[in-house]
C-alpha cells in the first residue's frame, strides 16, 4: 500500500523538520581545523558553539595556578566538581572563564596544554566535564567540537564529522597560528609535541579518540577552511534540508 500525506501531514512534517535544533558533533586530533571550521559553521546557522577542549584548559590552569600535581587524581576530581567554567559570546568573540574570570588566552598557554594530559585522561573528571556539556548542548541547534562528542557526549548527535588531516599539515598550521601571534617555535620540536598529544588522547582508556562508527570522516589536508564549512552544511542539508536555507 502506498501512503500518501495530506497537504495538512505534510506542512507539519515540514514544520517539525525545520523546528528541529540539530546537535553537530565535530571530533579530531589538534590542528585538523575543527575549531575555527566550527566556530564559522555555528555562526552560519545560527546555533550554538561550545569548545569542549577550553573546559579541559581552563581546568588544568586551575590545578597548575593552585600547585596541584596533575597526577594527583583525587585532589584534581576535587577540583573539577568545585570549579565553574563558562563559556560566553560576547561581541569580542567567545570568552572563556573560570570561577568568573576571563582566562582566554592563559588556557592557550604552552605549559597549559602540555599538562593536560593526566587530567583530561582522568575518568572521573570525563564524567563530570561530559555531564556539563550535556547539559549545555542538550537543547540543539549546536555545534560542539572535541575529542569524544560523536562517542561519549552526543552518541546520538544528529550530525558526526570526524575531521583529521596529516600530520605536517597540522604543524604547519599551528606553525603559522603561532607566528601570527608573534611566536617563534622550531617546526621539528612542534610537530613532536602534536604527535606525542594525539598518542595520548587516542590512547587513554577514557573517551579516547576515536571516529563514531557513523561519523562522516574529512581530511582536511588539502581543504580550506571554507571548504570545510561548506562540505558540512551539504552534509547537514542532505539530512534536514529545512534547518539549511
Ligand atoms: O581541542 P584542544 O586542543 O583545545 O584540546 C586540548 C586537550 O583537551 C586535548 O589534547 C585533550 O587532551 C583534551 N580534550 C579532551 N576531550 C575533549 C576536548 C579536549 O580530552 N572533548
Amino acid at each position: 500500500m502506498i501512503h500518501r500525506m495530506t497537504e495538512d501531514q505534510l506542512s507539519h512534517a515540514q514544520l517539525k523538520q525545520s523546528d528541529r535544533r540539530p546537535i553537530i558533533a565535530i571530533d579530531g586530533p589538534a590542528g585538523s581545523g575543527k575549531s575555527t571550521t566550527a566556530r564559522m559553521l555555528a555562526k552560519r546557522l545560527g546555533f550554538t558553539y561550545l569548545d569542549t577542549g577550553a573546559f579541559y584548559r581552563a581546568l588544568t590552569l586551575k590545578i597548575l595556578e593552585a600547585g596541584i600535581s596533575p597526577e594527583d587524581e583525587a585532589v584534581v576530581v576535587q577540583q573539577a566538581e568545585s570549579t565553574t567554567i563558562s563559556i560566553k559570546t560576547l561581541p569580542e568573540g567567545d570568552r572563556v572563564f573560570l570561577d568568573g574570570r576571563d582566562v582566554t588566552a592563559q588556557i592557550r598557554a604552552p605549559h597549559v596544554t602540555n599538562a593536560i594530559a593526566p587530567i583530561s585522561s582522568n575518568p572521573r573528571v570525563r564524567a563530570i566535564m561530559v555531564n556539563r556539556q550535556r547539559e549545555i548542548g542538550r537543547s540543539g541547534a549546536v555545534v560542539m567540537e572535541g575529542r569524544d562528542i560523536g562517542t561519549v557526549v552526543f552518541p546520538n548527535a544528529d550530525l558526526k564529522i570526524f575531521m583529521s588531516a596529516s600530520i605536517d599539515e597540522r604543524a604547519k598550521r599551528r606553525h603559522l597560528e603561532l607566528q601570527k601571534q608573534g611566536v617563534e617555535r622550531d617546526f621539528a620540536p612542534l610537530r613532536a609535541e602534536i604527535a606525542e598529544r594525539d598518542e595520548k588522547d587516542t590512547k587513554r582508556s577514557a573517551g579516547p579518540l576515536r571516529p563514531a562508527d557513523d561519523a562522516v570522516m574529512l581530511d582536511t589536508t588539502d581543504m580550506s577552511i571554507e571548504q570545510q564549512v561548506d562540505f558540512i552544511v551539504c552534509a547537514l542539508q542532505k539530512k534536514f534540508p529545512m534547518v539549511v536555507r
